[in-house]
């Protein structure tokens, strides 16, 4: 089929303005513990379930004291201790300090705790060294000073990752809420293909999308479900695509270019597909198509565990035809399919990950094409640097294997010169 190819700009706000619509429907919620949490998008407020910190802490091992009287340099009486995890304790008589730990509540009266390596101790007494002084205020950590008791940390839509756990458990959240991953239909198509675990003909290659496309979804919240290997015959197709309308997301790899057996765009066409493009001059991934399907789930009532009772909307299925040629897949699947996926996943992060990075050495353009390219990018120094990798087109898996980017050339450059600032698309 021959339609005009968006540009690449064009395509991502489209995609954008279809995220943006699905991340406003309301998926099912299910609980998990914080073990099965990462990678999980959080579907309620996370709530302080006390102030954070609880109690006024201290920063330092050292001595609690109102600060004017140390500042002073005078000599002050030790009239206690605190360990972390006692009580807090005091009140502070005048002129006096408290011995005190690192994490333990700071006793009422205090209003500044001085550093161990600060003072002179001897004989129950301790004396801030001249000229140092303190101020009030310094190295404690005022009760509720990061959160108040029912703030909201955390609001819905957040990926859960290490730092999220730590705040979910620092509030006493053994399970969190989050939304059910959206299940993506896999279809590789082509009649040379075989199964990873058979040998292939001559003239066969095993079908490395699935796998590969599988971890990418499982990698973006999704719930990789792989079909069978549809032949690039109508009927293979059509029992495919209805099998596939159970999923909330279909992606579909090979068979959209313009050949003789490119048969997707018209099957999809067959099932009441509406495209919103057919193609974005990229490179590689020029044929990729975007559409939707009406699904057939139908509209129910779903009560998650908190009680809350949402309508799980029908929704159309949106579907891509991702061109086979591997690298075009995985480029078209990080651009354009990860933002729909990771809105059906309830996340309020769409975005794919863009970073800037130093050019290696001068990349060739081509105009009226927006490129993106296998490269290998080192953090190893203060910028990062980014050199492409060597391959042979778009068939190139052992090349994108060796690659952890991609850099971006866009559509209107003409060449990119060495030492640039160059944007590179994170896997
Ligand atoms: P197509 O997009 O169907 O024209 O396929 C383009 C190229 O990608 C051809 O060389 C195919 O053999 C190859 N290809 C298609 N599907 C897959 C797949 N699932 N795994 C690996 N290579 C594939
Ligand atoms: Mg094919």
């Amino acid at each position: 089929m021959s339609h005009d190819a968006l540009s690449y700009d064009k395509a991502a706000a489209l995609i954008a303005k279809h995220a943006a619509k699905l991340a406003r429907l309301r998926s099912p919620v299910e609980r998990v513990d914080l073990e099965q949490a990462p990678g999980r998008v959080l579907a309620r407020p996370l709530r302080a379930d006390r102030d954070q910190p609880p109690f006024a802490r201290s920063t330092r091992d050292g001595f609690a004291c109102r600060a004017s009287e140390a500042s002073t340099h005078a000599s002050l009486a030790l009239t206690g201790a605190t360990k972390a995890g006692a009580a807090p304790s005091g009140p502070l008589k005048l002129n006096s300090a408290w011995e005190i730990m690192t994490g333990a509540p700071v006793p009422r009266g205090a209003d500044a705790v001085v550093m161990l390596e600060h003072v002179e101790a001897a004989n129950g007494r301790v004396r801030l060294l001249p000229p140092r002084t303190v101020e009030p205020g310094e190295n404690i950590v005022a009760k509720g000073a990061h959160a108040r008791k029912g703030d909201e940390l955390l609001p819905p839509g957040t990926r859960i990752g290490p730092a999220q756990i730590a705040l979910a458990a620092a509030c006493g959240c053994a399970t969190l809420p989050v939304f059910a991953k959206p299940r993506v239909a896999i279809l590789a198509t082509g009649d040379e293909l075989v199964p990873v675990d058979s040998s292939p003909a001559p003239g066969q290659i095993r079908n490395s999308n699935a796998p590969m496309l599988a971890a990418m979804v499982a990698e973006a919240g999704g719930e990789p479900w792989v079909l069978p290997i549809a032949r690039d015959t109508e009927k293979a197709l059509d029992s495919a695509l209805a099998q596939a309308a159970a999923a909330d997301l279909l992606l579909i790899t090979g068979g959209v270019s313009a050949g003789k057996f490119d048969l997707v765009e018209p099957a999809l066409l067959r099932a009441g597909a509406r495209f919103h493009f057919t193609g974005v001059r990229i490179q590689p991934g020029k044929p990729t198509v975007f559409g939707e399907t009406p699904s057939l789930r139908r509209t129910t009532l779903v009560q998650d565990q908190d009680g809350t009772k949402c309508q799980n909307q029908s929704r159309a299925q949106h579907c891509f035809g991702l061109p086979g040629n591997p690298v075009s897949s995985a480029v078209t699947f990080l651009l354009f399919a990860a933002p729909i996926l990771a809105a059906l996943a309830g996340s309020r992060d769409t975005f794919p990950r863009f970073a800037l990075a130093k050019l290696a050495s001068d990349v060739k353009a081509k105009p009226g094409l927006a490129r993106f390219l296998p490269a290998s990018c080192t953090f190893a120094g203060h910028t990062p640097e980014v050199a492409l990798v060597p391959w042979q087109g778009s068939g190139d898996i052992a090349a994108m294997a060796r690659a952890n980017c991609f850099l971006v050339v866009p559509e209107d450059a003409k060449h990119l010169k060495a030492g640039a600032i160059v944007r590179i698309l994170l896997t």
